[in-house]
């Protein structure tokens, strides 16, 4: 069972959190639970040490931020204790989560659960601290924004468990975000690949490892309300699962843009381009190259707001060696994203969603997809029209539409 932010926010979640995860146990099923830490805290905790320093080290900010998840652990245990059970808390590196190096992208390399199993075999309810493990130097790591789910997802790997139970402040996984789009539909069941692609393209109801680990090791997902005992939504594939045209909207705010000018167009460029951002641990989305003037071309490429002060010393290091000319950032864009298996065998859905944008007056800077997801960046200004008209033209409030009443 792991427990978002929201769902241990202060002492009543706290105390709900733990009555629920006593009347599972009591139900007769050992239980593992990872926690997020309070609320808002690890913004708060975030923003404390931009007060105190503008660049501080990432080894010091994993030691700062994984303590809240700490907090939530130590604080479900004890109201667990008043219910009249043994529990015990544990941090990511006691519950044996060895990660990588990279601090604050920590990926997890390995679990040894031997003090989780003991725990289980001594009968007690284990709380895991969400959100970090210990690194092959024996540092703190933490696993970037959303780690508490792939936390949870791989110990329930590492544990065969029957079933990962991901408790948050919306009761399921829904075809857009509910709190953008309104008429916006729980899916029942949805697979890994379609999963995959969600999150991967923004959904942020469960962070993208987390689905990786589920599909690698077939782990069930079950993303339910922390709140109410409604069914939420099923992450697994199953035979014959029905394949809709297009499952969901997704969307993401926080990309940046960054084009460089003027590059040699030779071979052996792009790749040096590419392994050095790889190499810097830089996430490149999508990637454009234009057609080449005078042996020159500009490539343009999409990387996480957050990345870009680290792109940009990469790619001062290599203007001379490279000889481009000019690098340019644009922060004002955002991406919309449609996913859907059934994609793969329907054409049309591309043209589509380019039609739909154009009705509505928006401009596509770039298109990238996959066999199973089609996205487009736009202007950060027009995400919520984007996101809705798209849910709207798909009918993605109706369930079962045919494909003849969207495709005509
Ligand atoms: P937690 O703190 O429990 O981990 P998160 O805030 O990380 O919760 O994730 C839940 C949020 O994800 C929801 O409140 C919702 O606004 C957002 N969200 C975005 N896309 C979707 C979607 N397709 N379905 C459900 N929730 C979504
Ligand atoms: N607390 C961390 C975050 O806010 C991890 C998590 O909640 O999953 O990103
Ligand atoms: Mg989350």
């Amino acid at each position: 069972m792991k427990f978002g932010g929201t769902s241990v926010a202060d002492a009543a979640c706290i105390k709900r959190v733990a009555a629920r995860i006593v009347d599972t146990y009591r139900s007769g099923h050992p239980v593992v639970a990872v926690v997020s830490a309070r609320g808002d805290t690890t913004d708060e905790l975030i923003e404390l040490a931009r007060e105190i320093s503008e660049n501080p080290p990432e080894r010091e900010m994993d030691m700062l931020l994984s303590t809240g998840e700490r907090i939530s652990a130590a604080l479900v245990a004890m109201a667990i204790h008043d219910l009249g059970h043994d529990a015990i808390s544990l941090t990511g590196s006691q519950a044996g989560i060895l990660t990588d190096t990279a601090h604050m992208k920590a990926k997890i390399v390995d679990i040894k659960p031997h003090r989780v199993q003991r725990a289980l075999d001594e009968d007690k309810i284990v709380l895991v601290a969400g959100f970090q493990g210990v690194s092959t130097n024996q540092e703190v790591t933490t696993l970037g924004r959303g780690g508490s789910d792939t936390t949870a997802v791989a110990l329930a790997a590492a544990l065969g468990a029957d079933v990962c139970e991901i408790y948050t402040d919306v009761d399921g996984v829904y075809t857009t975000d509910p709190r953008m789009v309104p008429q916006a539909r729980k899916i029942s069941v949805i697979s890994y690949e379609e999963m995959l692609e969600m999150a991967a393209t923004g959904a942020k109801v469960l962070m993208l490892r987390s689905v990786e680990f589920g599909r690698r090791f077939g782990v069930a997902i079950h993303v339910r309300s922390s709140f109410t005992d409604a069914p939420g939504t099923w992450i697994k594939d199953e035979e014959n699962m029905e394949q809709a045209i297009v499952s969901g909207v997704s969307y993401t705010l926080d990309d940046a843009k960054v084009t460089i000018y003027h590059v040699p167009d030779r071979p052996g460029v792009a790749a040096r381009v590419f392994s050095a951002l790889a190499d810097a641990s830089v996430n490149v989305d999508m990637i454009i190259q234009n057609v080449s003037e005078g042996g020159k071309s500009d490539i343009s490429f999409t990387v996480g707001e957050t990345d870009l002060p680290v792109v940009h010393a990469v790619l001062d290091g290599m203007r001379e060696e490279l000889g481009f000319d000019e690098v340019s950032t644009d922060t004002d864009t955002a991406k919309v994203s449609i996913v859907g298996a059934g994609m793969k065998t329907h054409p049309g859905v591309a043209a589509t969603m380019f039609r739909v944008l154009a009705d509505n007056d928006i401009n596509i800077e770039m298109i990238s997809t996959s066999s199973i997801k089609i996205s487009c960046v736009i202007g950060k200004a027009h995400v919520q029209k984007a996101v809705q008209a798209l849910h709207d033209a798909f009918q993605l409030e109706r369930e079962n539409i045919q494909r003849d009443e969207v495709f005509g």
